[in-house]
């Protein structure tokens, strides 16, 4: 069977084009995640290259044969960026840019017009660096990420691997040794290139509403302006820890906070600097609390805290620690950061269930702001 290049490389443009638009309106216009618009992007841009190709042993060689090249490493690129963004990672323009731009111009420098095989080297190994880049980038995306993401990871390791071995025999033997021309020339490369990126692009379809599930559900738990749990989510999470608490008859701590005469940080400064003020209590929380703590915006300058294994004591400790944080955070114009005053309740053994706790809580940070404010006080059961 004699498969010629230019035949497959318009199958493999056509493949390309029909799967960038099922793409497109299947997976990118319904999720609109980074990771389906990246892959749009690479697959036209693959489109793009091997159409560029067409043009070899025409007058248009000497610019298609560079641009084509340029064009599938920037595809490959646009793979990684993808892969990249699933673990939230933003690519550098700069990062993205190096590898396309130097095959370009030693491809450009490598008189394109009568070899079309231009660049070749710098081609090939910026495709494997760029699909072995995306391959680690999947391979180490958390393992809470979807299975898919690990056949995944080792297709385009694969991909890396035959980019790195097409390399090797190249600079053996050249474009047209006998194993280059059978096993690694342009018509193999495009007729597995093109099974994979059916493959790749099933798989990916799934990984990208598993990204807008994430997303979505970050949304749904979290409070935009601070980060922190929203109420909803941290009443659902504190309460199964609650529980968790009392099977194991393990102790743990709930702390109310609220943020010293706010109205006047508002009404000084601007509801901006208020909110900016609201940010760096958050950030003080999340930078002294421990990653099992949950730490929640309760409503308005309120927060709450549960602290699976903390004692009163050591509550009060990390209540000090985080308003010892927010004085020292950095001033915002004149705006001077709020004392904080805290309501602890202990969760003592056969302890009441969390509307107890939180009221509990309640009064002792009433108590705390009638004593004079920026401090904390115990609940009445808590020892
Ligand atoms: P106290 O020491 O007794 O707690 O006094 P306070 O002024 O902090 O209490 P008060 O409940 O009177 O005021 C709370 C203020 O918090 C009023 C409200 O406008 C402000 N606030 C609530 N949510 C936000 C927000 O998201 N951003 C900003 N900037 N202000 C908020
Ligand atoms: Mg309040
Ligand atoms: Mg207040």
């Amino acid at each position: 069977m004699n498969l010629d290049t230019a035949t497959l490389r318009v199958a493999f443009a056509l493949v390309a084009f029909v799967l960038a638009l099922l793409f497109y309106f299947a997976a990118y216009r319904s999720t609109r995640s980074a990771y389906s618009a990246w892959w749009c992007v690479a697959l036209t841009l693959f489109l793009a290259g091997s159409a560029a190709y067409l043009l070899n042993g025409t007058a248009h060689q000497l610019w298609a044969n560079p641009l084509g090249n340029f064009l599938l490493v920037a595809g490959a690129a646009a793979v990684w960026a993808g892969a990249r963004s699933l673990g939230r990672a933003r690519p550098r323009t700069w990062q993205l840019a190096a590898g396309p731009l130097a095959t370009l111009v030693v491809s450009a420098a490598d008189d394109p017009g009568a070899n079309t095989w231009a660049g070749g080297p710098v081609f090939l190994a910026m495709m494997g660096l760029m699909i072995a880049l995306a391959s680690r980038e999947l391979w180490q995306l958390e393992p809470g990420y979807s299975k898919v993401r690990i056949p995944m990871a080792l297709a385009a390791a694969g991909v890396a691997g035959y980019y790195f071995l097409r390399l090797a025999v190249f600079l053996t033997e050249g474009p047209d040794g006998p194993v280059f021309r059978t096993y690694f020339g342009s018509g193999v490369t495009t007729l597995v290139t093109m099974v994979l990126l059916v493959v790749v692009s099933f798989s990916m379809a799934a990984l990208s509403s598993e990204q807008q599930t994430r997303a979505l559900r970050t949304v749904a738990t979290r409070d935009s302006l601070t980060g922190l749990l929203n109420r909803a989510a941290f009443l659902e999470l504190a309460s199964d820890e609650l529980q968790r608490l009392r099977r194991t008859r393990a102790l743990g701590s709930l702390i109310l906070a609220d943020l010293d005469h706010f109205k006047e940080v508002n009404d000084t400064h601007g509801h901006a600097a208020g909110d900016v003020a609201l940010q760096s209590f958050a950030s003080a929380c999340s930078s002294t609390v421990r990653s099992t703590d949950l730490v929640g915006r309760y409503g308005g300058e309120e927060f709450i805290f549960f602290l699976p294994g903390a004692d009163a004591e050591r509550a009060e400790a990390i209540a000090a620690e985080i308003s010892g944080q927010l004085a020292r955070a950095p001033a915002v114009g004149a705006l001077r950061m709020p004392t904080v005053s805290y309501g602890i309740a202990a969760v003592g053994h056969g302890a009441a269930d969390l509307k107890e706790l939180i009221a509990s809580a309640d009064t002792a940070l009433y108590r705390a702001k009638s004593l004079g404010r920026n401090r904390s006080v115990r609940g009445v059961h808590t020892p």
